[in-house]
C-alpha cells in the first residue's frame, strides 16, 4: 500500500530535514516535488492543490520550536494535513438503530462486494458478537447467489435462502422480515452490479433503499481504479446516496490515489480498506495510521508532538508566574487569547465541557463566536509595543488608527480594553493571596 508515495514522499523530506535552516525558497521547491509526487500517485488535482497551499502556508508561518529542526516541522506539517485529508478521524460502521439493522452493499461488478460482504459479515460475527444474516439481491447472476451462499458456509454466517424467480426488492424485504423474526443483529444486502453505472442499476438501487431503509449504504469500490474509483463514489452518492466506502485491492495499490483523494472529494467515509482475498483482510481505515504509514516517519512526528507539549507547558507556567505577580498586559492577554484560540476557538471550549451547548447558542447571539478570538488577537497586533504594555496610552486618535489596522471599531476596541481590565483586576486581587484559588489551578 503507497509504496510509490512513501519512497517519493520519504527523499523530498529526507532532503529537508538534516538541514539547520530552511527558506520560504527550500520549502516552496519541496512543495513542487511534493505536489508532483500526489499527482503521480493520481490524487485529484484539487486536493494536491489545496494540500500544498496549505502546507505551505503553515510552513512559512510556523513558528519553528526550540529543539527541531525546521525540516522536521515541515514533517509534521505534512503529516497532519496528510491526516486531516483522510478525514482526521477513523469512521466505524454504524450500527446504532433498531435490529436488524440493515447495511446494503452497492457498486459495480467485481469491485470485491460479495467478498466484503462476507468479510464484514465475518467481523461482526466474531469481533462485536453479532448475529449477521446476509442476503444476495443479484437476481441476474444466479452464480452470484451461490457464491453468497458458499461464502456463508466457510464464515459460519446465515445466508438467506435463495428463492429462484423473486425480484431485488422482494428478497430484500424477505430479508429484512426473516432478519427481524430471527432475532439477527444486522442484515447485509449484496446487491446486483453493473460493469459500469446505468440508469436500470440507479433505478434498482433506489427501489431496494426505498423498500428496505437500509442505515448504511456502503459502496465497495475497487481502489487500483484510481480517479474512476472517486468519481464512482460522487455518481452513487447523487444518485442513491451513500454513508461510506470500502475500497478493496489496497494490497495492490502502490499509488493510492482513490485512497487519498476520496474524502476530499466526496466527503465519506472510507470506513474499511480490503487488503487482500481471505476473508480477514479487511482493516479499519485510520487516517492517522495511514498517514504515519504513508510518511514513515512516526519518530519525527512524535518528536514535534513533545517538543510542542514542552512549549505550551513552559508557556503555561511563565503565565503563572505572571499572574502570581498580579501584572497582566496586552501581551498576555494576547497570549492567553492565542491558547484559546489553539483549543478550537469558543466551539471547542465549551465542546469540552459538558452541558454546554445551550450556553454555546447563548453566547453565539450576544456575538461572541470563533471569529471573535481573531478579532481580538488583530486587535492587540495593531498595538505598538508601548500600547500594550500600557493601555492607559489609548485615547481616541490611537483607537481610530488601531481599529483601521485591525478592520474593527472604537466599540469593538473598548469591549477589548474592558475585558483585559477586568481581567488584570482579578489578577491583582488573586495575587496576594497565598494558595488562592489561581495557585490551586496551576497547580502551584
Ligand atoms: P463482486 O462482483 O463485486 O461481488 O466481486 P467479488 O466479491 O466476487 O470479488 C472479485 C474478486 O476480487 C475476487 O476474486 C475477490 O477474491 C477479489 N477481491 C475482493 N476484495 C479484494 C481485496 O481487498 N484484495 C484482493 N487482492 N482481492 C480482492
Amino acid at each position: 500500500m503507497f509504496e510509490n508515495l512513501q519512497d517519493r514522499l520519504g527523499t523530498i523530506l529526507n532532503g529537508l530535514t538534516g538541514r539547520g535552516a530552511l527558506s520560504d525558497a527550500d520549502v516552496a521547491a519541496a512543495m513542487r516535488e511534493v505536489r508532483r509526487a500526489l499527482i503521480e500517485a493520481d490524487v485529484s488535482l484539487d486536493v494536491v492543490r489545496s494540500f500544498t497551499d496549505k502546507v505551505r502556508a503553515k510552513a512559512v508561518g510556523a513558528d519553528v520550536l526550540k529543539s527541531i529542526k525546521p525540516g522536521q516541522m515541515v514533517v509534521k506539517i505534512v503529516h497532519d494535513e496528510l491526516v486531516d485529508m483522510l478525514g482526521a478521524e477513523g469512521v466505524a460502521i454504524d450500527l446504532n438503530a433498531p435490529a436488524p439493522v440493515i447495511i446494503m452493499m452497492v457498486g459495480l461488478q467485481g469491485s470485491g462486494k460479495t467478498t466484503t460482504s462476507a468479510k464484514i459479515a465475518k467481523r461482526l460475527t466474531d469481533r462485536q458478537g453479532k448475529k449477521v444474516l446476509m442476503a444476495s439481491l443479484d437476481t441476474r447472476r444466479p452464480a452470484a447467489q451461490e457464491q453468497l451462499r458458499q461464502l456463508g458456509e466457510q464464515t459460519k454466517v446465515s445466508t438467506l435462502p435463495i428463492i429462484a424467480g423473486q425480484s431485488p426488492v422482494e428478497i430484500a424485504r424477505r430479508a429484512e422480515q426473516a432478519g427481524r423474526l430471527g432475532g439477527y443483529d444486522v442484515v447485509i444486502l449484496d446487491t446486483a452490479g453493473r460493469t459500469h453505472i446505468d440508469e436500470p442499476l440507479m433505478v434498482e438501487m433506489a427501489d431496494i433503499k426505498s423498500a428496505a431503509r437500509p442505515h448504511e449504504i456502503l459502496l465497495v469500490a475497487d481502489s487500483l481504479t484510481g480517479q474512476d474509483a472517486v468519481n464512482l463514489a460522487r455518481n452513487f452518492d447523487e444518485r442513491v446516496g451513500i454513508t461510506g466506502l470500502v475500497l478493496t485491492r489496497m494490497d495492490g495499490d502502490g499509488r493510492g490515489g482513490a485512497a487519498l483523494s476520496m474524502r476530499a472529494v466526496t466527503g465519506k467515509p472510507i470506513k474499511l480498506i480490503g487488503t487482500g482475498e481471505k476473508m480477514d483482510a479487511l482493516e479499519e481505515f485510520f487516517p492517522k495510521r495511514i498517514a504515519d504509514r504513508i510518511l514513515g516517519m512516526g519518530d519525527i512526528v512524535s518528536l514535534v508532538e513533545r517538543a510542542a507539549e514542552n512549549i505550551d507547558a513552559e508557556k503555561a507556567a511563565a503565565m503563572a508566574k505572571k499572574m502570581q505577580s498580579g501584572k497582566f498586559d496586552l501581551d498576555d492577554l494576547a497570549d492567553q487569547l492565542r491558547q484559546m484560540e489553539k483549543m478550537g476557538g469558543m466551539g471547542g471550549i465549551m465542546g469540552m465541557m459538558p452541558g454546554m451547548g445551550k450556553m454555546k447558542d447563548q453566547m453565539a447571539s450576544a456575538g461572541l463566536d470563533d471569529k471573535m478570538f481573531g478579532k481580538q488577537i488583530a486587535i492587540i497586533s495593531s498595538m505598538t509595543k508601548a500600547e500594550r504594555a500600557n493601555p492607559d496610552l489609548l485615547k481616541h486618535s490611537r483607537k481610530k488608527r488601531i481599529a483601521a489596522g485591525s478592520g474593527t471599531d472604537a466599540a469593538q476596541i473598548n469591549k477589548l480594553l474592558k475585558m483585559h481590565r477586568q481581567m488584570a483586576d482579578v489578577m491583582k486581587s488573586m495575587a496576594g493571596k497565598k494558595g488562592g484559588m489561581m495557585r490551586g489551578l496551576m497547580g502551584g
